[in-house]
């Protein structure tokens, strides 16, 4: 679906976000009551806390489920779980969600989650809906990445993010969508092109099939072979403390032949993968 993509989280950069800051400081929430941040409730584990007005237990599974994602995250990737919290504002509904977003932030487009990272906050902003799960799922895992490293390219962290959005007892669930619509676009001579992605910059530059595209290379680095896992490995290894490292297309060549022929073999298959 189209909307899932549009209404995809962003993460904004530090840049874009101080100036947001700042006008976020000039307007008083307190002027009307029914535009503020959820606060009434709270529920915190580990580096995840989440404000809500309605009560979400210790014990909900979507907490549970994020605790979970989050051991997850640091074992797949190899990157360290640091205690830099996450903050989680869940609205009780879209209509408050968007309200506080218009004031806050005007201008935003309209979508259903928003992952914010500033030096002082890493923050996620979503309302309680139909694709909660996936949402919050999506935009902790952007939270995790930018605890952890020193930066992250923007087409990986979106790619990172569609990986880990999946539910299942294990991470690498197929994405359904993707898969087939990947499968469509190689039946009709789609090249991918990981040196493109690279180039892209702003989130309002990634369309669907960026993001679908994101999420294949991860999946094929992290499950197709140890060669390519490892060669993500690495490079994210180096983001921890490097914000420029060799990019990973001129890498994954030399470590492995035939990629481009390899990752579209793989591409091709994915939409056979069972559902673990
Ligand atoms: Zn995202």
């Amino acid at each position: 679906m189209l909307s899932r993509v549009v209404l995809k989280a962003i993460v904004l950069s530090t840049c874009v976000l101080s100036c947001l800051l700042l006008s976020a400081g000039c307007h008083s929430v307190a002027k009307n009551q029914s535009v503020h941040l959820p606060a009434r409730h709270s529920v915190s584990a580990e580096q995840l806390i989440v404000l809500s007005d309605f009560k979400l237990g210790q014990d909900h599974e979507l907490f549970q489920d994020l605790i979970k994602l989050r051991e997850d995250v640091g074992e797949t990737l190899n990157i360290p779980l640091n205690s830099e919290q996450v903050t989680v504002y869940l609205f009780s509904n879209q209509e408050e969600y968007r309200n506080y977003l218009d004031l806050t932030y005007p201008g935003l487009p309209p979508r259903r989650a928003y992952f914010v990272g500033t030096p002082k906050e890493l923050a996620v902003y979503t309302f309680w809906g139909d694709r909660i799960q996936e949402d919050l799922r999506h935009e902790f895992t952007h939270g995790l990445l930018h605890a952890s490293l020193k930066t992250v390219p923007l087409w990986l962290d979106e790619g990172l993010a569609e990986y880990f959005e999946v539910a299942g007892n294990t991470p690498g669930q197929i994405n359904r969508d993707h898969a087939s619509r990947l499968s469509a676009a190689l039946n009709n001579g789609w090249k991918p092109d990981m040196k493109r992605l690279e180039q892209l910059e702003k989130v309002s530059q990634m369309q669907r099939v960026d993001y679908q595209e994101a999420w294949a290379w991860v999946h094929f680095m992290l499950n197709s072979t140890p060669e390519t896992k490892d060669t993500l490995l690495e490079y994210l290894a180096e983001l921890k403390s490097n914000e420029k490292p060799e990019v990973l297309s001129a890498r994954l060549p030399r470590h492995i032949p035939g990629v481009d022929e390899r990752f579209v073999n793989y591409v091709a298959s994915l939409n056979t993968f069972p559902t673990r």
